[in-house]
């Protein structure tokens, strides 16, 4: 079946038809541009192999473009008005569960485990920009299987995770999504395709996860504490977001021989280091903490 919705009159229609009213605290903008919802479907490289995990179904736009491309797939709303909703603009598809629930309360690696046999899955969403981080890390901290995560985000935050050291954007989550994936950004979106119109503008990343990391790192749970450090005050010293952290514990010494051996000054940032140099820090004060 082709998708009905995508458009803006057949989504008034089905809008009407419920008397549905939009929740802004769930982060509800609909996609209402078929260009947009055919471009993610082919950047996500969809193929009747995959299992697809949908965040965030709205009214069942995407998933309808998602079910003619895709083996299987599942998707996760929170909002319960939504639910009569979908199982009216999506009855014709036979490839489609819905999880009436909070996507960051779902057991997504028992899902991957029962649905898929642990194969790796696909995440394509329009992500409800309110917790596009946590749902982010959480998939990727967490033990679930993934292969990829093509999801609409706020622009801003698409830049944040794709940039490099000696930006402003760089920062704790460029660092965290680089270490388990690679991002591209695939396409902006500005504010008239969706519905109501979003006050930011969006853009496509794909981010494909590394079946091993590009570093190689002894204690990953201390380089993310390092890195979390190094940011938490920006214009300060590398080593004084070190020292000031309560999440570590090295003395001053330890700190300044660690960045000697890095090979920086005493007075390097942290803002200026890269995934292999916060890798390479990390091990340096492990093994100093033996
Ligand atoms: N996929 C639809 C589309 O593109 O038209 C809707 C996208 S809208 C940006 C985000 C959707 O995520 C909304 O339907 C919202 O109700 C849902 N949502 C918000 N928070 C959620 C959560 N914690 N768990 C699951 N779904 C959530």
């Amino acid at each position: 079946r082709e998708p009905t919705l995508g458009n803006p009159q057949n989504t008034i229609a089905v809008l009407q038809k419920y008397n549905f009213s939009f929740q802004k605290k769930f982060g509800q903008n609909f996609l209402i541009d078929s260009h947009v919802l055919d471009k993610i479907i082919d950047s996500a490289e969809i193929t009747k192999d995959d299992f697809v995990l949908e965040i965030g179904p709205g009214i069942g736009t995407m998933t309808q473009y998602l079910a003619c491309a895709a083996g299987q797939v599942v998707a996760v709303e929170i909002d319960k008005a939504l639910i009569p909703i979908l199982e009216d603009t999506l009855s014709s598809y036979e490839n489609v569960s819905i999880i009436n629930n909070d996507v960051l309360k779902v057991d997504i690696a028992k899902l991957a485990r029962e649905e898929n046999e642990n194969r790796p899955i696909k995440v394509v969403a329009n992500l409800p920009y309110y917790i596009t981080t946590p749902i982010i890390m959480g998939l990727f901290e967490s033990h679930v299987p993934i292969k990829s995560i093509t999801v609409m985000v706020q622009k801003e935050v698409a830049d944040r995770m794709q940039v490099g050291p000696g930006t402003k954007d760089y920062g704790a989550l460029s660092l965290a999504v680089q270490y388990y994936a690679k991002p591209y950004i695939v396409a902006n979106v500005p504010p008239n395709c969706f519905m109501p119109r979003p006050k930011v503008g969006s853009a496509v990343i794909r981010l494909d996860r590394y079946e091993e990391s590009p570093v190689q790192v002894t204690d990953e749970g201390l380089m993310f504490r390092i890195i979390r450090a190094s940011f938490n005050q920006r214009r300060k010293t590398l080593a004084n977001g070190l020292k000031n952290s309560a999440e570590l514990d090295f003395t001053k010494e330890q700190i300044q021989a660690a960045i000697e051996k890095l090979g920086k000054p005493a007075s390097v940032r942290g803002e200026t280091l890269t995934l292999e140099e916060f890798a390479e820090l990390a091990n340096i004060l492990h093994q100093s903490a033996e």
